[in-house]
């Protein structure tokens, strides 16, 4: 075969060579162990905790080494793009602090490496496609979908490998004639990789995560260039990893089946092979099994998700590092205060067979992130969350900042911070009651009389000027005058003697008050309520008929 005039024949109009590309994407310039490595999403608009995942991991990598993180969008598969993806996924990784160096971004592409659109680099990809055909590698193939079908099934029959290889191959090796006649009709092509290995070969590889890995080489003629002339993800992975100067390709360990193809692809080019970090999947329990977190049955795949719910960025991000890797947690206790930039982050501590997602431990990490918060940062947060998905709660906020201060203060500083809330939805459920407009009417257990009598008597004698302590004295001496008890043990030991205990009166007053059985520190609270509208409200239910 005359592989010059095929490679002729199939692209003619590529002019440039490999050499000329080296020149115009030299090496990058930068210091010795700095990882260099992207995140290369296919544009679907779904921003998920894999992503997220991805992106920490690369983020963490790239800046801890003093190297360079970019994006490359990857949008060969014009059927699947969604348009304003791009930005959805820049803003929603800005969010959780993920920043780019280079490749696209909100103004265009930024770097010398691009285009950084795949569509846009079919010239690029042709120059490496048109070299391989012109050294016997790659050869065009005019298998209709019909006949690669028939040929599926054949060898599903025969319990075979499915694939376009070996005998199965049949444009492997057809005469240059056959070919022109195939382009002279105008029949459609694709472009395929003239495969030199054998299943029967095997050899070891490291991966950074998964540790080390026998591969067995490849014997399957993959296809490279699509009838569209579009490349693959194989061929973009390896031509643009290579041209863009790849150091570590951080991915999901769904390409790890056609990793054996890439070595042998990069080889063939005659590219230096990037490091790899395969990352496993996320899972869930269900049930008494794991399995992968899906996006059609589990929304907190979605990020958008944790926004709505109103997970701090940090809690997220917090949880994010103690799954992936696995010392976080301690390097955490001994550093509270630190930024998680502190923290040397390792690939090598990532779990090889994936991690398991906890909502309950994420809640748990969330309430001691905002529990470390001062109350400024908990309200700049709680207001931009609540305008965004809560627009009345937002603006009762808003009206009296010095107000919402107060109290979310509550509890806060100091050595054992109250953990009252895990986002920022749980927020209103939690302190709304201090908004007459979100007080609920309370349902007491207590007879009317009883319930009535209690508030009279705290009426009486509450006075905003007590201290907490002296506060508490005069509920004591409530409880003891209507024949309650303040001897909860004495109480324990014998219920039929009393008709309840301090704790019984204190929920009587705290629902007048608030609405709840539950609430932060009452005599707190009625401190900002301040006197007229505690007692506005205790009057209110005693102005209720029973
Ligand atoms: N477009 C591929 C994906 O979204 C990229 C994989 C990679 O990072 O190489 O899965």
């Amino acid at each position: 075969m005359d592989y010059q005039a095929l490679a002729q024949l199939l692209f003619p109009h590529v002019t440039d060579t490999p050499e000329s590309l080296e020149e115009r994407f030299p090496p990058r310039n930068l210091p010795e162990g700095a990882v260099v490595t992207r995140m290369a999403p296919s544009p679907t608009g779904f921003v998920h905790l894999g992503n997220l995942v991805q992106g920490l991991t690369s983020e963490r990598m790239a800046h801890q080494s003093g190297g360079v993180l970019f994006l490359r969008v990857e949008d060969t598969d014009a059927k699947r793009e969604v348009p304003g993806a791009v930005e959805v996924l820049i803003n929603t990784l800005k969010h959780y602090g993920i920043h780019f160096d280079e490749g696209a971004s909100l103004d265009g592409d930024v770097g010398i490496y691009g285009p950084y659109h795949q569509r846009q680099r079919a010239d690029i990809y042709h120059v490496y496609a048109k070299q391989l055909v012109l050294q016997g590698m790659a050869y065009p193939c005019f298998s209709t979908e019909e006949e690669l079908s028939a040929m599926r099934e054949k060898q599903e029959a025969n319990k075979e490998t499915t694939g376009y290889y070996g005998p199965y191959a049949i444009w492997r090796d057809r005469s240059l004639e056959e070919i022109q006649a195939q382009l002279d009709a105008g029949k459609p092509w694709v472009l395929r990789f003239r495969s030199t290995g054998s299943i029967e070969n095997q050899f070891k590889f490291d991966d950074l995560v998964k540790g080390k890995l026998t591969i067995t080489e490849n014997n399957i003629d993959h296809v490279l260039l699509k009838s569209d002339g579009i490349p693959t993800y194989h061929f973009a992975h390896a031509v643009d990893d290579h041209l863009m100067r790849t150091t570590h390709v951080v991915r999901g360990d769904e390409w790890l089946p056609t990793l054996p193809f890439h070595i042998q692809l990069f080889k063939a080019l005659g590219f230096k092979l990037p490091k790899y970090v395969h990352i496993g999947p996320l899972m869930k329990m269900d049930g008494n099994s794991k399995r992968k977190l899906s996006k059609r049955k589990d929304p907190e795949l979605a990020l958008t998700y944790y926004k709505a719910e109103g997970f701090p960025v940090e809690a997220v991000y917090e949880y994010i590092m103690t799954l992936l890797n696995s010392n976080y947690e301690d390097w955490r206790r001994a550093n509270p205060m630190a930024p998680a930039s502190d923290f040397k982050f390792s690939p090598k501590k990532l779990n090889p067979a994936g991690n398991l997602f906890d909502y309950a431990k994420l809640t748990d990490v969330s309430k001691n992130e905002i529990a470390k918060m001062d109350a400024e940062k908990v309200y700049t947060l709680l207001l931009e969350w609540a305008q965004e998905f809560d627009a009345d709660f937002a603006r009762k906020l808003a009206s009296d900042k010095e107000y919402a201060i107060r109290i979310l203060a509550i509890g806060r500083g100091g050595k054992k911070p109250r953990k009252d809330i895990a986002t920022w939805k749980e927020a209103k459920p939690y302190m709304g009651f201090f908004y007459d407009e979100y007080l609920e009417k309370p349902v007491f257990t207590f007879p009317d009389a009883i319930v009535r009598e209690a508030l009279e008597r705290f009426l009486k004698t509450f006075s905003l000027e007590d201290d907490a302590n002296a506060w508490f004295e005069k509920v004591k001496a409530i409880t003891c005058d209507m024949g309650f008890t303040t001897d909860m043990k004495a109480y324990k030991a014998n219920p039929e003697a009393y008709p309840g205990t301090v704790a019984d009166i204190s929920t009587i007053i705290r629902q007048a008050v608030t609405g709840k059985t539950n609430s932060p520190d009452l005599y707190t609270v009625m401190q900002i309520l301040g006197y007229d509208r505690t007692v506005e409200r205790i009057q209110a239910v005693l102005n209720t008929p029973a």
